[in-house]
């Protein structure tokens, strides 16, 4: 019996037990959070869940236990996400992103770097250990995170260098929107994985590479960024100016394939995205069934009773059954698949997230002008919406482009997915869609 949707013993445990934490730990906070207007004060509230994160294994839970993580299967991982994000989607990418800085030192580091931060990590006993990942950069021309894998020099893409300098990397320039990187005090996260340029000369897919930047690393900087959601997940711009990192951290198997890094990292996210819009989704129609179950609206009976609420709350909720399998889909593929998934992650993200606003839109047509009343949490919905599917590599940035690429190239097999067969993704299907920066004359890449 291939295809089962049948949760293990172990996995409804699992499931259980974060939603049990969800609901006693993180849930009390969650308001308070999203209501305080200072971001860092804000992602400073949310601490004490954490640490009880840390406490349960869940905060480095998608680590290998080779190196003293939790072992979850994507699949796993994906149960475990949804009850997190349906009570709060900012401490999900929280999560997520310890896993979005570790996991390319777990696919490509050595040995004795694997150790040294992975294992970081996973033994300690703090409760406030948190790594960041540095990829987005600010927008404006040339520069911006949506053209990274531009074919130009000088032109579109990443712009923070590193530069070797005897044993070490000298690091300038500025990332824009990264999460968790600056730790809990604005002084930076324990460890920060940044992909930098190591050949100024290079541009597009070549010459990127990531390093691992330790806390207290003297010439790094760190600025709040005040979002309009997940307000529990803290963003930053950070600035490095001559800031010294042994060569030792760079990441040896992503010397020159940074590129690659950020595509298999924001696929490999692609399904916990998704799973997030479906919490976001679950969570809103479940206080709209619960409101038609019982508002009459002065009629004689409650408005479920009616066509318009049943039918759409109908609609709602096939959506997320099929968004949430959809999901599941994508992780066991991942799983299948060594953690590649590029194309599968990004059609996941991209359809779940887009399936999401219109969700929560039609929850609060059926709730009427009461959902409107800020003391409902469809305002807050509402907001959570409309981030997921411009985060984690925009849908419109970076994840179409990704499937565009692989769809275009001569290799693809349409069934791919539906006969569980390995897609490639190379250098080659990068770079489509990208427009280059004006100082160069390369043309965009067009196939
Ligand atoms: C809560 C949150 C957490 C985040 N966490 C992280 C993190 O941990 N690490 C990190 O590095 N970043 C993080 N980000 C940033 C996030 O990944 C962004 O989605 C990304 O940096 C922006 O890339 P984009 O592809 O959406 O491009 P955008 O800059 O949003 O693109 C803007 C528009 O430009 C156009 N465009 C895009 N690509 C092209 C192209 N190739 N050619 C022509 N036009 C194009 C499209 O119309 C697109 O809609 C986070 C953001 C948020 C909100």
């Amino acid at each position: 019996m291939a295809i089962d949707f049948t949760l293990t013993t172990e996995q409804r445990r699992l499931q259980s037990s974060v939603r049990e934490f969800a609901r006693d730990v993180l849930a009390p906070l969650s308001d308070q959070v999203d209501q305080e207007p200072d971001p860092l004060r804000a992602f400073q509230l949310v601490k004490p869940a954490y640490s009880e994160a840390c406490k349960q294994g869940i905060a480095f839970s998608m680590l290998p236990r080779e190196y003293g993580g939790g072992g979850l299967s994507n699949v796993d991982f994906v149960i475990a996400a949804e009850e997190i994000q349906a009570v709060d989607p900012g401490f999900g990418t929280t999560v997520l992103v310890n896993g979005l800085g570790l996991m390319p030192v777990w696919y490509y580091g050595t040995e004795e770097q694997k150790k040294r931060f992975i294992g970081a990590a996973t033994s300690d006993q703090s409760g406030e250990f948190i790594v960041g990942y540095a990829a987005s950069e600010p927008p404006g021309t040339p520069g911006g995170t949506a053209n990274f894998d531009a074919p130009a020099i000088g032109g579109a893409g990443m712009h923070v260098t590193a530069t070797r300098d005897g044993d070490d990397y000298v690091i300038n320039g500025r990332k824009y929107w990264p999460c968790n990187v600056g730790g809990w005090d604005n002084q930076g996260a324990d460890l920060n994985l940044v992909v930098v340029r190591t050949d100024p000369n290079s541009g597009g897919t070549t010459g990127l590479s990531a390093i691992m930047v330790e806390r207290g690393t003297p010439g790094v900087s760190y600025n709040s960024i005040s979002t309009s959601a997940q307000r529990s997940a803290p963003n930053c711009e950070i600035v490095f100016d001559n800031a010294r990192v042994p060569a030792s951290n760079l990441i040896e198997g992503t010397r020159g394939n940074g590129d690659l890094v950020i595509n298999r990292n924001f696929a490999w996210s692609g399904p916990v995205a998704g799973i997030g819009a479906v919490a976001v989704a679950r969570s809103a129609y479940e206080d709209a069934l619960r409101w038609a179950k019982t508002y009459t609206g002065g009629g004689p009976e409650p408005i479920i009773n009616y066509q318009y609420p049943g039918y759409v709350l109908g609609d709602i909720a096939t959506k997320i059954e099929a968004a949430r399998y959809f999901c599941w889909k994508g992780a066991h593929y991942l799983d299948q698949h060594g953690y590649h998934g590029e194309m599968l992650g990004a059609m996941c993200k991209v359809h779940c997230t887009e399936m999401l606003f219109d969700c929560v839109y039609k929850c609060m047509q059926v709730v009427g002008v009461n959902s409107l009343d800020t003391k409902h949490r469809f305002h807050r919905y509402l907001r959570e919406a409309s981030l997921l599917p411009l985060y984690d590599a925009g849908n419109f940035g970076m994840q179409r482009r990704r499937v565009h690429g692989v769809m275009v190239d001569e290799s693809f097999n349409p069934r791919a997915f539906m006969d569980d067969e390995a897609v490639d993704f190379t250098k080659g299907m990068e770079g489509i869609d990208t427009v280059p920066g004006p100082k160069t004359d390369a043309p965009a890449m067009a196939r």
